[in-house]
């Protein structure tokens, strides 16, 4: 999916305007790469559909950087699909926190089971106790032992011969003795929705009163995932979902369908099978992750992070009005300073990388330090109206920041330079260089 989309954008940042049909363009590999990636085809139709309404418009036709623009609208509606923020575990207001199991055969409930267990017992100190309530293969209950023990939580079980249900009953009584702040209860599953495992599954919900019915899916399952999803959520309603197996074949299209078709959010991601593989959902970070731009999309963060809006209003107005001084010129150095260093900036904006005049750009930190050092020996008077500074007052300059007069010269005349062409561009498309800082 990733390698579809960087290609579907890498005709974009070859230019440096986007029509309306390289928009319809780029939209067509969008929907091509997520079907490829197994999104639920009614899923894929409309988050393209989103997409083209936002894209198509002024906001990115008259951009500086229409490429910059589409990435993020296309990973804002990404994320907006998958749901904001991280969703947290449902929690009892008293113990125990009952929290179900299900899934398809083979999806991961038992190994995650005891990834759950493992988090809980490192973040809360919990006292968890596994209930196996998969009772139709003899190693399902060996098996949640060999995970309980590795974990160190006690498992409570009655053999292959007890009814799930009853099983389920007793294993909350000895829970309730023990006054365990947890109960995980590992469920069968079948190799395909069948109306007896439903039945069972209702059956125990029932009997446990659940505070979180965990659906785990195989994210390799591709297109099925998402039937799974609706097929389980439709029976039991689900209060969530975990996503298994995300370090093999690192498809997002499953978290992006199931999330759309149950309205359900996806809690935790597995990614390995070792008992610490076990992460919080970020709807941001799969969406980057489904993009593969994670550079750009950290620009565009740290650019709107770090260029506060209210003082690119007033630094443009200062531009306008000419009377842009040294004192701005040390706030807008701090607000690049904090955006890392200027090369990997630069780098990052599409067109820049390979662009001749900054072949051989370079901004070292102490060149900004200097720079600092000489601005912070000129008295205020000089700050606001560099035309002050005369052949004298830049010797006073040079002795005060302990720099050569030349490179005091040669800041001043940068800094004249730069005041112009802000002027010019200004005058000519301000709008361009507001959208590149994010304003
Ligand atoms: P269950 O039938 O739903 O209980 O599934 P299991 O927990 O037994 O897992 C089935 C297989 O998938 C096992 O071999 C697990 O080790 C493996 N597995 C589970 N979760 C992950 C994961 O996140 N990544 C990888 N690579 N394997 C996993
Ligand atoms: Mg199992």
């Amino acid at each position: 999916l990733s390698e579809r989309l960087q290609k579907a954008f890498s005709g974009l940042r070859r230019k440096g305007k986007v029509t309306e049909s390289d928009v319809r363009d780029s939209m067509r590999e969008i929907r091509l790469a997520l079907l490829e990636a197994d999104v639920n085809f009614g899923v894929v139709k409309e988050f393209v559909k989103n997409v083209r309404e936002k894209a198509v418009g002024a906001e990115v036709l008259e951009s500086l950087s229409p490429a910059q623009q589409i990435i993020k609208i296309v990973n804002d509606e990404l994320t907006a699909t998958m749901g904001e923020a991280a969703v947290p575990l449902n929690k009892s207001p008293h113990i125990p926190t009952i929290i179900m199991m299900v899934g398809l055969q083979g999806a991961g409930k038992t190994t995650t089971v005891g990834k759950l267990s493992k988090r809980l017992i490192q973040q809360e100190k919990a006292r968890p106790l596994l209930i196996a309530a998969d009772v139709y293969r003899p190693a399902a209950i060996d098996q949640l032992q060999v995970v309980g023990k590795s974990v160190g939580v006690p498992v409570f079980e009655m053999g292959t011969d007890t009814d799930p249900r009853e099983i389920v009953r007793q294993g909350l009584a000895q829970a309730a003795l023990q006054h365990n702040d947890y109960v995980i209860i590992d469920t069968a599953g079948r190799l395909q929705i069948d109306e007896k495992l439903m039945t069972e599954l209702a059956d125990i919900k029932e009997i446990a009163h659940p505070n979180e019915i965990l659906l785990v899916v195989d994210s390799m399952t591709g297109q099925a995932a998402t039937d799974v999803a609706k097929g389980f959520d439709e029976r039991l309603d689900i209060t969530g979902v975990v996503l298994t197996k995300l370090d093999g074949d690192t498809r997002g299209g499953a978290a992006l369908s199931i999330r759309k078709v149950t309205g359900k959010p996806i809690k935790f991601i597995g990614q390995g099978e070792k008992m610490d593989s076990l992460d919080v959902f970020y709807p941001d970070r799969m969406a980057n992750r489904i993009l593969g731009m994670g550079d750009m999309l950290t620009l565009i963060d740290k650019a709107q992070q770090n260029f506060d809006e209210k003082q690119a209003t007033e630094m443009a107005d200062k531009i306008k009005e000419n009377t842009f001084d040294f004192n701005d010129f040390l706030d807008q150095m701090a607000q690049v300073q904090n955006m890392g260093p200027m090369e990997d900036i630069m780098k990052m904006i599409p067109g820049m990388a390979n662009n001749p005049a900054l072949k051989n750009f370079k901004m070292d930190p102490k060149d900004i330090a200097h720079m600092k050092a000489i601005v912070y020996s000129m008295t205020p008077a000089e700050r606001e109206q560099p035309d002050l500074l005369n052949p004298s007052r830049r010797r006073r300059l040079a002795a005060g920041s302990g720099r050569p007069i030349v490179e005091v010269n040669r800041m001043i005349k940068q800094f004249n330079a730069s005041k112009k062409m802000m002027s010019q561009m200004y005058k000519g498309n301000f709008q361009g260089m507001e959208g590149l800082m994010g304003g």
